[in-house]
């Protein structure tokens, strides 16, 4: 489901386990979710008279606590007008979804609660995709009311469901960004990439961690290249700009971090070092143990023609492997940002 900037936001006390499972589930199913701390429910969403919580309010409350895709989570017991109870309750389209693990706790253990709130976990997101109610029962959009009707259905969606994801989720998901930070100061980093790209005009930007620690992946609607170039001048004039994040990098393209793919991926970026040009090649290997970064560097160079500079190249060809995948750029040295290093507007800068 390729969604990469889930918040699972705990109200009213849920165990760490049990959070710990969805998002380890959701993040198998392309679903990457941090974690923010959790909060009691508003007041107003409790039913004195039921003894339940009123879904609509904590959905209400996740949505003005952050600004984010999110699925707040709890074990309240939660209903909606007409309905004894609910599973889950969620803004269809739109981004605020709720579950509660109240009702899939009989008669599970830690592996069938896993899946459970996995199902209605998925279920809930396809609301927020703007999927509807399925006629499939083994289908994870099937609605359920009941444990039954949750255990008989899968994870998946069907065929048609499937689809309709894959037509709210277009191709453009992927990261034009690599923002590093210091490891302990995601949240802080996130926060700064998030104002600095809403600040260059970029009124939703998606910012999430990867699987680096130390290393954030933000989706921008603005150039990238014009991003790093705004942000170093704003540097320039003050250098506090940056006080979580370490090192902004545009991303021209992703691709798996095999052998093969990457060397497609630099016979299709090399065209843009200029004849004459200078060039350099940095690679950059997180998480990635197949191959030494000189044996990548060795099966790439090759690929590029003209003189290679390794002080002061007019061209960085940049590669990112970030576990499986990889990050594969041709940059001018000014395109790079580092924090205590405001990149100068052109000429030979420094090295990335
Ligand atoms: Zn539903
Ligand atoms: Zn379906």
């Amino acid at each position: 489901m390729r969604i990469a900037d889930l918040q699972l936001l705990p109200i009213g006390g849920v165990d760490a386990e049990t959070l710990g499972d969805l998002a380890e589930g959701l993040r198998s199913l392309g679903v990457q979710a941090t974690l923010l701390s959790p909060v009691e429910p508003p007041a107003a969403a409790r039913d004195a008279g039921r003894g339940q919580y009123r879904a609509a309010v904590l959905l209400e409350e996740a949505r003005r606590l952050t600004d984010a895709r999110v699925l707040a989570v709890t074990d309240l017991d939660i209903y909606t007008n007409g309905l004894n109870f609910v599973f889950g309750l969620a803004d269809s389209p739109g981004r605020a979804a709720l579950v509660s693990l109240h009702r899939l706790r009989p008669g599970a253990d830690r592996d069938l609660l896993r899946l459970r709130s996995l199902k209605e976990a998925v279920h809930e997101l396809g609301h927020t995709l703007g999927l509807g109610h399925c006629p499939n029962p083994r289908c994870v959009m099937h609605f359920s009311n009941s444990l039954d009707e949750v255990d008989r259905k899968g994870v998946a969606f069907c065929a048609g469901c499937g689809e309709a994801v894959d037509r709210a989720l277009p191709a453009a998901v992927r990261p034009n960004l690599l923002v590093s930070c210091p490891w302990r100061a995601h949240g802080r980093a996130r926060g700064e990439v998030l104002r600095i790209l809403r600040r260059l005009g970029d009124p939703r930007p998606v910012v999430a961690r990867t699987a680096v620690p130390g290393l954030l992946a933000a989706q921008t609607t603005l150039d990238p290249r014009a991003v790093t170039r705004e942000l170093g001048a704003l540097l320039a004039r003050d250098p506090l700009v940056l006080q979580h994040t370490l090192k902004w990098v545009p991303v021209d393209l992703w691709t798996s971090a095999d052998p093969q793919s990457l060397q497609e991926a630099v016979r299709r970026l090399r065209e843009r070092i200029r004849p004459g040009e200078r060039w350099r090649l940095t690679v950059e290997r997180r998480r990635y143990t197949r191959h030494h970064t000189a044996e990548i560097i060795a099966m790439l160079a090759g690929l590029i023609q003209g003189p290679v500079d390794l002080e002061h190249p007019d061209r960085i060809v940049r590669v990112d492997i970030v576990g499986s995948d990889a990050a594969v750029s041709v940059l001018a040295p000014g395109d790079i940002v580092s924090a205590g290093k405001p990149a100068p507007p052109a000429g030979p800068g420094q090295p990335g």
